[in-house]
């Protein structure tokens, strides 16, 4: 695996990047962003959050209201697309539909004037290299939407662009194959050690490929880190709910002890949590956090542990969710693996739970 710690050489920086439409708030920015070289980083969030804009953005596609795009070091905010040695791969792939899948493939090889025997060469190495030998002399509509997805991919990485950037590439593919080619394009991006910049509003996706995730709200950067300091540290109630599932139970910073605020969330108690942005103080109204599955069963009561009535249970395989009621009237979600110790706890069942593992949020 490429390295990618935080001492990688940065490759690309945005700058200050503002988009304005015309509407009372810029659709992106300011976005200032650091991508590491050899980097798999994702921009996520939901529709019309600014993904696809800071990305037109970085392939020089839009050109930004104010700010600057640096890539290796050199000013690149006027440059036009071709110039900036970027591969795109986009969600509708746009392949040529009349030309051949070597006549996509060696598409930039030859407006860059690649001499003819180095086009075939590369071409038919790419081509290997993303799995599609033999394929050369058919056209796109003789491939299935996967073999598709493979072709942009190769046509993008031909060039030897400095980054690869990805719009939603996934999106057309039935949810079987969705699933294989994030590995494929994961094992790819790794082996090539290409970095990438990839686009998508699923979570899933993001968590699955990516190194570090972007994480956009209303066209700002509400948190950017590894996968799981998104999940086990969000800064805020928008990305704790928009990354996983959260109990998130509103209350009051009380005290702090060693390293941990106490908040306090009415009828039932105190509890200890991590403060995500160790910005709270004592007074402070707080949102206290438990993922659902951090949440401890207990079929006994036990100094701290919490009484609870189960009000719903949900099988979903592999999972039982279930919604509970503690007696101070907080309601809990819990989801446990499928095994015989939870599938009999119906609803009306009396249950005692433990908080253990909370984060303290600021309440917005
Ligand atoms: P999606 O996942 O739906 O593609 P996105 O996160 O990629 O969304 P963008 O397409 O970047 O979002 O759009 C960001 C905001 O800018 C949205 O509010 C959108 O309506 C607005 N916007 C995008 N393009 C234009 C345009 N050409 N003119 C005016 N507003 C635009």
């Amino acid at each position: 695996m490429m390295a990618t710690s935080d001492a990688a050489e940065p490759i690309l920086v945005l700058r200050q990047i503002v988009k304005s439409y015309g509407g009372s708030a810029p659709a992106v920015g300011p976005v200032d962003l650091t991508v590491r070289k050899g980097e798999f980083l994702t921009l996520l969030g939901p529709s019309g959050c600014g993904k696809t804009t800071t990305l037109h953005i970085i392939a020089g596609l839009l050109s930004p209201t104010s700010g600057t795009v640096l890539l290796a070091g050199r000013d690149v905010t006027g440059i036009e697309p071709p110039k900036r040695d970027m591969g795109l791969v986009f969600q509708n792939y746009a392949l040529f539909p009349h030309k051949t899948i070597f006549d996509n493939v060696a598409f930039g090889l030859r407006m860059r004037k690649v001499p003819k025997p180095e086009i075939h060469q590369r071409v038919t190495e790419m081509l290997g290299i993303v799995g599609l030998p033999n394929v050369e002399n058919r056209l796109p509509d003789q491939l299935s939407g996967g073999q598709r997805q493979r072709v942009a991919l190769a046509r993008a990485l031909v060039i030897q662009p400095t980054i690869l950037l990805l719009d939603e590439p996934l999106s057309n593919l039935d949810a079987m194959l969705r699933k294989r080619m994030r590995y494929e394009i994961r094992d790819l991006q790794q082996r090539l050690g290409i970095t990438t910049i990839f686009v998508t509003h699923d979570q899933d996706e993001a968590f699955e490929m990516s190194d570090r995730v972007a994480l956009l709200e209303k066209g700002h950067i509400a948190q950017l880190g590894a996968p799981e300091d998104l999940y086990d540290r969000p800064v805020s109630r928008f990305v704790a709910e928009f990354i996983g599932d959260a109990n998130l139970l509103p209350g009051k910073v009380v005290g702090m002890t060693n390293g941990l605020v106490q908040v306090n969330i009415g009828k039932d108690g105190n509890f200890s949590a991590t403060d995500t942005t160790g910005s709270l103080k004592a007074g402070d109204a707080a949102l206290f956090m438990i993922r659902p599955e951090r949440v401890a069963l207990l079929h006994a009561s036990e100094a701290g542990a919490l009484q609870a009535k189960v009000l719903k249970r949900v099988f979903s395989g592999e999972l039982i969710n279930l919604e509970l009621e503690t007696t101070g009237g907080a309601k809990i979600t819990c989801s446990k693996p499928s095994l015989p110790q939870y599938r009999d706890l119906a609803p009306g069942h009396d249950i005692w739970l433990r908080l253990d593992d909370g984060r303290a949020l600021k309440a917005s």
